[in-house]
């Protein structure tokens, strides 16, 4: 059985590992890039459930490709969800308005990813105003 799928985009290999493991041992299937270009390239090949989004991305970042994501139809159902280090105020805003439904704050908290995951899974895209 499968707990839906997720695309995680993270340039930090240790990070990546780690959300894989952990969302694997929860019943996930996952998939994964390590730029903004590889991300685009897996949502040709393959629609995800919840798109894992690091913000801080060698090149093009996440927000900017959440933003082509938000303008493509074809992904109109896809979760984003923004991994990002710096979850302040004026962030948040910044986050939401790029087009992702939340965001986790990094360092991820291991004994919680995998149910926040599920829960915005569940709670399914933002109604846009
Ligand atoms: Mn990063």
């Amino acid at each position: 059985m499968s707990g839906g799928k997720v695309l995680i985009v993270e340039d930090n290999p240790v990070n990546l590992r780690l959300a894989q493991f952990l969302l694997e041992k929860a019943g996930f299937t996952v998939a994964k890039a390590t730029s903004g270009a590889e991300c685009l390239a897996q949502l040709e090949l393959d629609i995800p459930d919840v798109v894992l989004m690091d913000i801080q991305l060698p090149g093009e970042d996440g927000l900017s490709i959440t933003r082509k994501i938000r303008a493509t139809p074809r992904l109109a159902a896809v979760v984003v969800v923004a991994l990002t280090a710096h979850a302040m105020a004026g962030d948040r805003e910044k986050i939401l308005a790029a087009g992702c439904d939340g965001y986790i704050p990094k360092p991820v908290d291991p004994g919680r990813l995998a149910g926040e995951v599920r829960r915005y899974l569940h709670q399914g895209r933002l109604k846009s105003a």
